[in-house]
């Protein structure tokens, strides 16, 4: 499989521009159990994982957030700023950890988004000075893939359907679209935090951690949610994921989607403050020390030990 099956709008300053694909256009394409090629693309995978494609996957295969990203994910960047993504971690030849021989795919009801998709290629672009996802599509034509020899010609509706990716799209299109507007917005979005993004990290990925952090006595005090949101968030993992959505947006763009609590920052700095005044007068010992140093060594001309 190639690399960028999500947008990365930049892709579209590359002379090398994918005919782009609407829902209304007619592909040639067949991929089935006995396939002459059968598996080849999974021995080469290079899946890159979005919010839902974790949450089916963890829950199939009956696992905490943790676990499940630690065994079957590896980290890389989703954009210069260091935004953190995941994709589907393979074994040393390439091969996904979900093949299981001959039978194929071993996640096949729960496969993730770019898999369904495949060799169709998802990319997210936006419409000028709007942050909405408008979905389009580009045919991916890779060599081992016999699948477009196939005498079948199907909509790229139809395929959406037969794949199962309209559902994927609905639970995503939030995350893209979070993710467009990292890309697009250009020096006034900033270079984020190291905070705000393991906080996207969490929201984006690591539902067990998240739904801990928004059930915690110091989330609860910090923002004004009823008792319903956080007995639905404890239960419902479609409802964290959107929760988790909004904070992101929060913590990256500042918008104040969900309503802080009055004072809760300077009751925070409050009682942060005893330990932000040692820590900022250690390090304040530490620097007039080495100066110190520095100065008796460039007048004595010997060093400390
Ligand atoms: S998840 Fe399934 S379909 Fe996707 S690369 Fe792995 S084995 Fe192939
Ligand atoms: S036809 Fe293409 S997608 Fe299907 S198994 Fe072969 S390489 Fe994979």
């Amino acid at each position: 499989m190639s690399e960028n099956k999500f947008d990365i709008p930049e892709q579209f300053a590359s002379p090398n521009v994918p005919a782009l694909l609407t829902e209304g256009s007619v592909i040639q394409f067949k991929c089935y159990k006995g396939i002459s090629c059968f598996n080849a693309c999974c021995k080469h995978a290079d899946v890159t994982l979005a919010p839902y494609d974790v949450l089916r996957l963890q829950r199939r295969l009956g696992m905490n957030s943790e676990a499940f990203l630690k065994k079957y994910t590896v980290p890389f960047q989703l954009d210069a700023d260091g935004v953190p993504g995941v994709k589907l971690r393979t074994d040393d030849a390439g091969a996904c950890l979900f093949l299981d021989g001959e039978n194929g795919c071993g996640v096949y009801e729960d496969r993730p988004t770019v898999c369904r998709y495949y060799p169709v290629a998802l990319l997210n672009m936006r419409e000028k000075d709007t942050y909405e996802a408008q979905q389009q599509y580009s045919l991916v034509r890779e060599s081992h893939c016999k699948g477009h020899d196939e005498p079948r010609e199907i909509t790229l509706h139809d395929y959406r359907k037969e794949q199962g990716v309209e559902e994927y799209d609905a639970f995503n299109r939030s995350w893209y679209e979070l993710i467009l507007k990292k890309k697009s917005g250009g020096p006034g979005v900033g270079k984020p935090n190291e905070m705000s993004l393991q906080l996207f990290f969490m929201a984006s990925f690591n539902f067990d951690m998240l739904r801990r952090f928004v059930l915690s006595d110091n989330f609860k005090a910090s923002y004004d949610l009823s008792d319903e949101i956080y007995a639905e968030v404890a239960e419902d993992d479609i409802a964290l994921m959107k929760l988790g959505n909004r904070l992101m947006r929060q913590a990256l763009f500042g918008e104040k989607s969900i309503p802080e609590k009055g004072g809760a920052w300077e009751k925070r700095v409050e009682e942060r403050k005893a330990i932000w005044e040692t820590r900022a007068k250690a390090e304040m010992d530490a620097r007039n020390a080495k100066t110190e140093s520095e100065m008796r060594q460039e007048t004595t001309g010997c060093a400390d030990n």
